[in-house]
């Protein structure tokens, strides 16, 4: 049985890996009361591949045993499978309200980023190690993670320069012996991490050749001997002074993951000092992953969407021309995402016989995402008013002193309840959250790093034109 169940893979959890949050050793993430809030929603990517109704979308048969494996873990070749991994991942996210379950699909594109480099690379150990491996994450169906983000240091120094504190800010090796390699340094921001199977680590940006020991890239179990976790804490359930919901509360934590000496034997090593190759595998990380970032960001945008309308129609002010200005604002920033991230798979690239999204489409719409993002937060806030954050909570409203005059004062429209105006400002408030924000905005990359993926890409492009326009003015050369 190459699938498992969301029951199977919360009792693999439970495994000795050394985690920490809000100061405590968790003994079992899965139980833990907040950890256990992530297990689930990590839980719904497998939820989903037993519905019935979504197995087309999340279940393909592998051609060679015939058995059925997720549709993450399948080597993309065409504009059809971009696509329906997109689907997928909108889907998925859809059903953990706004939040992507994660089990597999970061993992996968580092795999994937993996595997393109290991061809390009055409080293027959690394593409035979990656392609078992592959094997291996398929026939057990693993959650993954991709600890790509290094703690860095001092960001404009080289991971060897002496300049740095120390030389462990970038993950690196420290020693090559005939089981493996031994690896030191830490990995930050690394969601998911706490709650999944297997560690799938990637350097994160170019090496030089004083940086060979930097280029290193391995999959490794969360509860090896040397790794410990420290999760941020994050928002696990509904406050009481909010109005009572019964949907499960969906969010996700990063991980700070300290390497401590930890041993990788040799059969999940996949780079190890080919430092030319680091900025191959980061950039093709960085397509397929942002790529991955723009379909998860499309539910959260129609839920920018829905609560503009909403709110605009609660507060009686839909058809006031400045608030059809806002609301255009939100389909135009929905769906010029959902565009970019169609035509990305649409007109892909191949590299290292693997699928790509279009580079340039790809990061056009993380940009446009992140780039916007504070503005549609903006619109959203400006329709919500000042009773955003200044509203009574739940407990005033249930108060016998209050209830009525609440119930009466803080009625817009005629046509909707004073409670539920109340509970769409809840949820205003839970989807505009400032983590929210440095998410939308780094997540996948920095709006810098987009932009210069968008500048090198668009070499041709500028080329193209220049050439264009001197032909039309008979320049002479
Ligand atoms: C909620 C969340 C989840 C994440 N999940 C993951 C994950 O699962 N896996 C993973 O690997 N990563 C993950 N990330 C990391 C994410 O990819 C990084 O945050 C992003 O790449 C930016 O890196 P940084 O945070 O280290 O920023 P920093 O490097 O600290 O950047 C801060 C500022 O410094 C600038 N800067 C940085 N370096 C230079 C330089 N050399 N020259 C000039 N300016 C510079 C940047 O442009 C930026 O303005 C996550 C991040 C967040 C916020």
């Amino acid at each position: 049985m190459a699938l498992i169940s969301p029951e199977e893979y919360k009792n693999s959890l439970n495994d000795g890996r050394v985690v920490y949050y809000k100061g405590e050793r968790v003994e079992n993430v899965a139980t833990h009361p907040d950890l256990g809030v992530c297990t689930d929603l990590m839980a719904v990517d497998y939820e989903l591949a037993e519905n019935p109704e979504y197995q087309d979308l999340a279940v393909m048969e592998d051609l060679e045993t015939g058995e059925k494996i997720s549709r993450y873990y399948y080597k993309p070749q065409t504009a059809d499978d971009l696509l329906k991994a997109h689907e997928l991942i909108v889907k998925s996210t859809e059903l953990g309200d706004g939040y992507i379950p994660l089990a597999h699909d970061i993992g996968a594109d580092a795999l994937n980023a993996i595997n393109i480099t290991a061809n390009i690379i055409g080293k027959p150990e690394y593409i035979e190690r990656i392609e078992n491996y592959r094997k291996v994450l398929q026939g057990k169906d693993l959650a993954t993670c991709a600890a790509v983000t290094d703690v860095k240091g001092n960001r404009m120094l080289r991971p060897s320069d002496p300049g740095q504190a120390h030389p462990d800010f970038n993950l690196r090796i420290v020693e090559k012996n005939k089981d493996g390699i031994i690896v030191r340094g830490a990995k930050m921001h690394i969601t998911g991490a706490a709650y999944c199977n297997d560690i799938i680590a990637i350097p994160c940006h170019a090496m030089t050749e004083a940086d060979a020991d930097y280029a290193v890239a391995f999959a490794i179990p969360a509860n090896t001997k040397g790794i410990r976790q420290v999760c941020r804490p994050f928002r696990s359930r509904i406050s009481n002074l909010e109005f009572p919901n019964d949907r499960p509360v969906r969010v996700h934590t990063d991980s700070l993951i300290i390497f401590d000496d930890v041993l990788v034997p040799w059969e999940r090593v996949f780079l190890c000092g080919e430092w030319k190759h680091a900025a191959t595998m980061v950039y093709n990380f960085a397509l397929m992953h942002r790529r991955t970032g723009c379909s998860y960001r499309i539910p959260l945008s129609e839920q920018f969407v829905g609560v503009g309308a909403a709110i605009a129609e609660y507060h009686g002010i839909t058809k006031a021309p400045h608030v059809r200005e806002k609301l255009t604002d939100l389909i135009v920033y929905l769906e010029t995402l959902k565009s970019l991230s169609k035509t990305a798979c649409y007109d892909f690239v191949k590299r290292g016989g693997l699928a790509v999204p279009n580079p340039i489409a790809t990061n056009m719409a993380k940009y446009h995402f992140a780039h916007n993002y504070h503005d549609v937060i903006k619109i959203v806030q400006d329709l919500a008013g000042g009773i955003l954050v200044t509203a009574p909570t739940y407990k005033d409203y249930q108060h016998p002193d209050l209830h009525d005059d609440i119930e009466k004062y803080l009625q817009a429209s005629k046509s909707v309840s004073t409670e539920n105006r109340l509970r769409m400002l809840d949820l205003i408030r839970r989807i505009t959250s400032a983590d929210l924000e440095t998410i939308c905005l780094h997540g996948e990359g920095s709006p810098m790093a987009e932009r210069m993926t968008i500048f090198m890409e668009g070499g041709n492009v500028l080329k193209d034109c220049q050439k264009m326009v001197e032909e039309m003015a008979q320049v002479k050369k």
